[in-house]
C-alpha cells in the first residue's frame, strides 16, 4: 500500500499538473499504482510520475497524463466505456471506480491474464478484459458512452467513431509512433465529430492484430 507521505507527493503532483476532478483524484487515491506493477524491479518507483516498463515491451502511463486523459474522458456513474490498450490495467481500474462498466481490449494475452489477477484481487468487478485488436472496438457491446484509447493511433480510428453513442467522447493520441502526439478530445454530437487538442503525449503505438505472447 501508499505510504501517507508518498500519497500526498503523488496527489500534490497530479494536482499541480492540472487534475482538478474530485472524482478523479479520489479514484487515484483509491487505486495503488504499485499492485500494477506486481513487485517488479520498477514498484518502488510505482508513485513517481512518470511512465514505466511493464512485460511484452510495453508501459504504464504516467500518473499525470492518466489523470488528465481521465478528466478529459468525463465518466458519469452509469457510463459504459472502452479502453483500448489494457497494458498493467491501471488506467481500467482508475475507470471502474468512475463508471458502471469497462470493457478493456488488450492484443498480448499475458497483459491481460496478469491485469485480470490484479482486478480480480483488488474486488473491480465491473471490468470485462478482452484479448482482440481493439482498434475494431467492440461491436457487441457498442454503442459506449465514452471510449478511452491508450496506444497512438496515425488518426481516430474509424470503427470506434461509429461505436461512440452521440453525446459520447473519445479521447485518443494521434499521431506518428516515434515522434511527439497530440491527446485528441472528440465529442460526437448529431452533427458529428468536434475535435479538440488538449496536449502533447508520448503513446506506444496502436498495432494492428494479436501480440506474440
Ligand atoms: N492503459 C495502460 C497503458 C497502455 S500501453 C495502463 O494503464 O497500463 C498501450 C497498450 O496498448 C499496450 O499494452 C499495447 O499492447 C496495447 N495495444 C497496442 N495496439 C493495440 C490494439 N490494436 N488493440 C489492443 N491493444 C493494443
Amino acid at each position: 500500500m501508499m505510504d501517507a507521505e508518498l500519497k500526498m507527493q503523488f496527489l500534490f503532483a497530479l494536482r499541480s499538473k492540472g487534475i482538478m476532478d474530485k472524482r478523479v483524484l479520489e479514484a487515484m487515491e483509491s487505486i495503488d499504482r504499485g499492485a500494477f506493477l506486481r513487485g517488479g524491479v520498477f514498484s518502488a518507483r510505482a508513485y513517481e510520475d512518470m511512465p514505466l516498463p511493464i512485460a511484452c515491451g510495453q508501459t504504464i502511463s504516467q500518473p499525470s497524463v492518466v489523470g488528465l486523459m481521465t478528466q478529459a474522458l468525463d465518466v458519469r456513474p452509469r457510463d459504459k466505456v472502452l479502453e483500448v490498450g489494457t497494458g498493467s490495467g491501471y488506467q481500467a481500474a482508475i475507470l471502474s471506480q468512475l463508471a458502471r462498466r469497462v470493457y478493456t481490449v488488450e492484443r498480448h494475452r499475458r497483459l491481460v491474464t496478469e491485469a485480470r489477477a490484479v482486478f480480480d484481487a483488488l474486488g473491480l468487478v465491473n471490468i470485462t478484459t478482452l484479448i482482440a485488436d481493439g482498434s475494431f472496438g467492440l461491436p457487441e457491446q457498442a454503442p459506449f458512452d465514452r471510449i478511452l484509447v491508450t496506444a497512438a493511433a496515425e488518426d481516430a480510428p474509424g470503427p470506434l467513431l461509429a461505436q461512440l453513442r452521440v453525446g459520447g467522447i473519445m479521447v485518443v493520441p494521434v499521431g506518428q509512433s516515434d515522434a511527439v502526439q497530440s491527446l485528441i478530445k472528440v465529442t460526437r454530437s448529431e452533427a458529428g465529430f468536434d475535435y479538440d487538442e488538449l496536449a502533447p503525449v508520448r503513446f506506444v503505438p496502436l498495432l494492428e492484430g494479436l501480440g506474440q505472447d
